[in-house]
């Protein structure tokens, strides 16, 4: 599948990249790998950002990342064995945040993790749901650390050392998880797996 020429362009502009892109190398909305495929077990090579088709990938799974709405994507899920995955974590206008989850609830632009490293986890954890663009339609509890420091390479390849909380800590310890060859359901609370669908009937 292919983007029009102008949401290319937007998304390499939110991406800061410079340069001249092949805009019939960038346009890809790539299908995600499921879940059972064993590109997604596989082990995932260092990456090198001064490559063009590096960069070329990273604008695609960024066009595809928006296209199945998901808040992180890693390469392995698109079909590509290398140590990249990208976040973006805004929260929805209509979730119903109390003060006691707003901590929890943290945002994260859109932010490239190349040759990731997590050189920390906290001890101190908590249970959410969550969900995978490779196992669309469920969810299940999975427990995470509050709080990472991570070590990776940017888009423009500077090295950066970050420390991220809750949900966007969730959602890294999730990707970088991909780059590992694992997937949520590996180490979920399975007694709560679901269908989102189920899941949001029980809610309501
Ligand atoms: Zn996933």
């Amino acid at each position: 599948m292919e983007l029009k020429e102008k949401d290319v362009l937007t998304n390499i502009e939110e991406l800061g990249l410079q340069g001249e892109f092949n805009l019939e190398k960038v346009n890809k909305i790539y299908e995600i790998i499921t879940i059972g495929n064993k590109i997604l077990r596989n082990e995932n090579k260092q990456a090198d950002i001064t490559k063009k088709e590096t960069q070329e990938t990273i604008i695609n799974m960024v066009n595809s990342l928006y296209y199945w709405c998901g808040c992180g994507i890693a390469a392995p899920q698109i079909g590509k064995n290398e140590r990249i995955f990208i976040v973006k974590v805004e929260n929805p206008d209509d979730l119903d945040i109390n003060d006691e989850n707003k901590e929890y609830f943290t945002q994260l632009p859109l932010t490239v993790f190349v040759n990731p490293k997590i050189i920390e986890y906290s001890e101190d954890t908590n249970w959410d749901y969550e969900g995978c663009l490779s196992v669309s339609g469920y969810v299940a509890m999975v427990e995470r650390s509050n709080r990472i420091v991570i070590e990776f390479t940017n888009q423009f390849g500077e090295k950066c050392i970050q420390e991220y909380f809750g949900f966007v800590a969730r959602a890294i310890q999730h990707e970088y998880d991909h780059l590992q060859g694992r997937i949520y359901t590996d180490i979920a609370d399975m007694t709560t797996f679901s269908t989102r669908d189920n899941l949001y009937e029980c809610e309501e």
